[in-house]
């Protein structure tokens, strides 16, 4: 009885406690109001005219539900399908791509007459629409403005046939443009761009427009290989022509057009179909030049132009909302503010909130982040936490005034009319640290249902505030404060995990002592290193804690000897990006694609080129060295791509990627991301909200670069980049945990078909010809047919806790669906598993992870041929700068080094020696 007393008077105190809370928000908001008026001046920012506020009809509105696509007549199913309208179309076009013809007959020299057609009327939206639906081609370019609006819209559309240019005001003519829609999905018309990603999305988002049969001069170049493939560079060659391309950067809303920008605008599709008459025939010529290749270079380029049109628009997907910018704001200011460790948990915390908080003000007010409040600017009043308006003020000015990169945006007001006005929200938030970040959106949604709206409605914000707590909305913040809730602390709880499962356990540098037979200190090693020269009578201990022992035989040259104080400075066991002591992994600086393949004697400079690093700094480091990597690859000729070979008794080669794969499909994923998805996806898939799922899903699909992953896949990804030995470590823990399940079938994904898949060039690669073999392990599935997997340990966990069907005979395959349609739409998820590839447990699979294939050997094949070791040591320095760059190290040992010469004179008995084969074969140092 008292218990239910106990209850009743908590519940009360709770809704009155909650009740209080709203009323804060709210009276400050009458008080805000009531000031404003004091004022006799209206000053919200929604009253200034904005262009998109005379927008009837906008298609992407600032609401988390998904975008819908076109339908078309009779393919509904195809909409919830999230198949492309006119995918139909465009498959047609993969296989049997337009007539070279168009482009070479018509070509001549653009003159630089400046005459063009503004277009901003009905009327002549329809006549340029007859005009183009009778062209055989026609050039394309886009212009949009990105930072009073939320999703950003076009502000321009050019289009030049060969007779005449038109500038089209989208602004003007915004729910109209439905009338260009037929010209551009019509397959018998060629439209050509340049650089084109984005402009396809970008027509759909707008407009429903489509593009099919496209020709993007990009891709051309790309195929071509020419030198650059900018628009500018192709306008300097083709058409002497000089363009300054920070035009791009203006505020196309802007009416009329300045002449410079309507120069610039006319000049980016001007000059295009005459560029594409000239790289088609280039195209032409290198194929009839290279018959062998059994490549025509112009359907190459035409198919992968439409590829690029398959594309479709989607809007960016968070977990919580915020979430990838709180994320890239932790990341990036890892070093700066001092996030360091778990000690500032609240200012984490409250960049996750400030994060939210922004997000959901930007789409009421349909404003980009950047214009409501710089990613610099949370940082900096997440860790200063101002507490009152002037405070709040001033921390935001001081941000973006003193940030270089504020730069870009020279003339946004700081802090923007948005924050201004919004000040009380702002102090609440800054004042309210305990509120998680659900709670933080929840209040303040309710305060816009509350008819305290203190922000006009539009198109852009209507279905946000008015979906807000129906279940369809694309997230479910309304019943769900808990779960969210605890998808944030799983999310830290699963980055704890990472940091357990994969960071170094124990001291990695034992600082251990060697001298010289003279007594001078030679360098700091580890306890095996040291052993190893005990245990053949090279050395005698001098001292015991810390151990330090002398060499008995005389050395040759001493590090100091070059000036070279790196081998006697201790190193320390924490991150020398940020300083974290708490966890650290081993990073090499200079990748082991190309290291492998260096001389015995310059690769044994590891301990020099092996850092420790936190997990933060890994990865920033490890994005940059990728990016680098696509640098060298274009430098050197010498693509990147994956290789890999389906080895069936007959070794069938069936190459996943043809060199002529574009640099962006191969952006690496990183192992750390890949791992902490797999790892994810294996322990939560059940769990995950769709958007988290499918976003993780497509880490894994772009690392193995195909659609299909199963579930071995995220297996093998648990693996990827580690050490020898940490997965050694790691395998013998699994195999212990899977030694009791079921061994029935395997569920193999057919890329790795029936027995293994190696890398080429396993042969060199010493490191790892033992360590990446994968035994793969088995699947099992529980009664109901529900897949279950074996991570860690003994629990069996659940994957997708989803239905899945069984079907039987050749077309069969094993499924998983997901419950409803509605979740399908915006996140489906196929884990597509061949049956007939279902092998027996016996049939171990052999996956190289490396990565590139044979690019890294090339590469230093090349370097050694063409300039020796000079060149491989110049590489590494280049490396080092990469590492420096990015991370801005700030504990690098004193006398680390970008110029390391990595020249050291070994005696006869050093580890180093490269006539020295008697070395342990585990690594020393590393
Ligand atoms: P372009 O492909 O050069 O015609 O650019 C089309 C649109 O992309 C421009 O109107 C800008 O909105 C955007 N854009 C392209 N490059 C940049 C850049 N470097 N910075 C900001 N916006 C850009
Ligand atoms: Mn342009
Ligand atoms: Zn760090």
């Amino acid at each position: 009885m008292e218990a239910a007393i106990g209850v009743e008077t908590l519940n009360a105190f709770l809704a009155i406690a909650f009740l209080a809370v709203l009323f804060m928000f709210s009276s400050s908001i009458r008080r805000h109001r009531r000031r404003k008026m004091a004022d006799g001046c209206n000053c919200y920012p929604e009253l200034e005219d904005k262009p998109q506020n005379r927008f009837k009809r906008v298609l992407a509105d600032n609401s988390y539900s998904p975008f819908k696509h076109f339908k078309r007549e009779g393919k509904e199913k195809e909409i919830s399908l999230r198949i492309h309208p006119f995918a139909r179309e465009i498959d047609y076009l993969l296989k049997h791509p337009p007539d070279l013809k168009t482009f070479i007959t018509s070509h001549r020299n653009p003159n630089s007459s400046c005459h063009f057609v503004w277009i901003d009327t009905e009327d002549q939206l329809e006549a340029l629409a007859n005009i183009l639906n009778e062209e055989e081609i026609f050039a394309v370019d886009t212009e949009q403005h990105s930072i009073r609006s939320f999703l950003g819209f076009t502000s321009l559309i050019q289009i030049s046939t060969w007779k005449e240019d038109y500038l089209i005001d989208t602004i003007a003519l915004h729910d109209m443009m439905a009338t260009l829609r037929p010209a551009f999905a019509n397959p018998a018309i060629i439209k050509v761009f340049h650089g084109a990603d984005n402009d396809v999305l970008w027509l759909q988002r707008d407009f429903h427009i489509y593009v099919v049969n496209m020709f993007d001069t990009a891709k051309a170049c790309e195929i071509l290989s020419k030198p650059q493939k900018s628009l500018a560079y192709l306008l300097e060659t083709y058409c002497g022509v000089y363009t300054d391309k920070t035009l791009q950067r203006e505020d196309w809303r802007l009416r009329p057009l300045s002449d410079e920008m309507t120069e610039y605008a006319r000049n980016d599709a001007h000059y295009l179909l005459y560029i594409a008459g000239c790289l088609a025939s280039e195209l032409e010529s290198k194929t009839s030049a290279s018959p062998s290749d059994e490549l025509n270079f112009f359907l190459e380029t035409s198919r992968r132009s439409n590829t690029v049109c398959l594309q479709l628009y989607a809007k960016e997907v968070e977990s919580t909302p915020g979430a990838s910018a709180a994320s890239s704001i932790l990341s990036r200011n890892m070093n700066i503010v001092g996030l360091t460790s778990s000690k500032n948990l609240e200012t984490k915390d409250l960049i996750w909130i400030l994060c939210a908080w922004r997000d959901l003000i930007a789409r009421i007010h349909d404003e980009s982040l950047r214009y409501v409040l710089s990613d610099q600017a949370i940082a900096a009043l997440a860790v200063i936490a101002p507490k009152n308006p002037s405070e709040i003020y001033n921390v935001i000015l001081q941000a973006d005034t003193s940030n270089v990169s504020s730069n870009a945006y020279p003339t946004l007001p700081s802090p923007s009319p948005i924050i201004k006005n919004h000040m009380d929200d702002l102090c609440f938030l800054l004042l309210e640290v305990d509120a998680n970040v659900d709670d933080v959106i929840q209040t303040y949604w309710q305060k816009h249902l509350n008819g305290a709206q203190c922000c006009p409605l539009s198109p852009y914000n209507y279905a946000l505030l008015s979906q807000f707590n129906l279940k369809h909305s694309g997230m479910s913040f309304s019943k769900s404060s808990v779960e969210k809730f605890n998808s944030t602390v799983s999310k830290k709880a699963s980055r704890e995990l990472f940091i357990q499962k994969f960071s170094c356990k124990s001291p990695v540098y034992h600082n251990c002592r060697i001298y010289a037979t003279d007594g001078r200190m030679l360098c700091y090693c580890d306890r095996k290193k040291l052993e190893w020269y005990m245990r053949r009578g090279l050395a005698k201990m001098v001292e015991e804690d810390p151990p330090a022992i002398m060499l008995l035989f005389e050395t040759k040259g001493r590090p100091e000897d070059e000036g070279n104080e790196f081998y006697i400075q201790s190193k320390k066991n924490m991150c020398v990006g940020c300083g974290e002591k708490s966890h650290y992994i081993r990073y090499r600086i200079i990748p082991s694609c190309y290291r492998m393949h260096f001389p015995e004697h310059l690769k044994s400079h590891r301990s020099h080129d092996i850092v420790l690093l936190c997990v933060d700094c890994h990865e920033i480091a490890h994005s940059a060295a990728e990016k680098y990597k696509k640098q060298v690859a274009q430098e050197f000729g010498i693509p990147l791509f994956v290789q890999k070979i389906v080895n069936s008794g007959e070794s069938t080669a069936a190459t996943v990627a043809s060199t002529l794969m574009s640099a962006d499909e191969e952006t690496g994923v990183s192992p750390l991301q890949l791992r902490t998805a797999a790892m994810a996806l294996l322990r939560h898939g059940s769990n995950m909200p769709s958007g988290r799922l499918e976003e993780l899903m497509q880490i894994v699909r772009t690392y193995f670069g195909r659609q299909e992953v199963s579930v071995e896949d995220l297996e093998a990804a648990l693996l990827v980049g580690m050490s020898p030995h940490e997965r050694r470590r790691f395998e013998k823990k699994r195999g212990l945990s899977f030694r009791h399940t079921e061994q029935n079938v395997v569920y193999k994904n057919h890329v790795s078909s029936s027995s293994q898949i190696n890398n080429h060039n396993k042969e060199k690669d010493k490191e790892s010809i033992n360590d990446q073999r994968i035994h793969s392990n088995l699947s099992p599935v529980d009664t109901n047919g529900n897949l279950l997997l074996e991570t860690f340990g003994s629990s069996s966990i659940q994957i997708l806790n989803r239905e899945v069907e069984i079907e039987q005979g050749n077309a069969s395959y094993l499924k998983m669906d997901i419950e409803n349609e509605d979740q399908l739409d915006d996140s489906s998820v196929n884990l597509l598993l061949m049956p007939d590839e279902i092998t027996s447990s016996e049939t171990a699979k052999k996956m190289s992870l490396l990565g590139h294939g044979p690019h890294g050997k090339q590469v230093v094949e090349h370097l050694l041929r063409r300039y020796r070791e000079e060149g491989v040591r110049q590489f590494c320095q280049r490396w080092r700068k990469v590492f420096v760059d990015a991370i801005h190290p700030r504990f690098l040992p004193l006398g680390w080094d970008i110029m390391h010469s990595g020249r050291r004179d070994f005696g006869d008995y050093s580890v180093y020696n490269p006539a020295k084969k008697a070395l342990p074969e585990t690594n020393m140092v590393d």
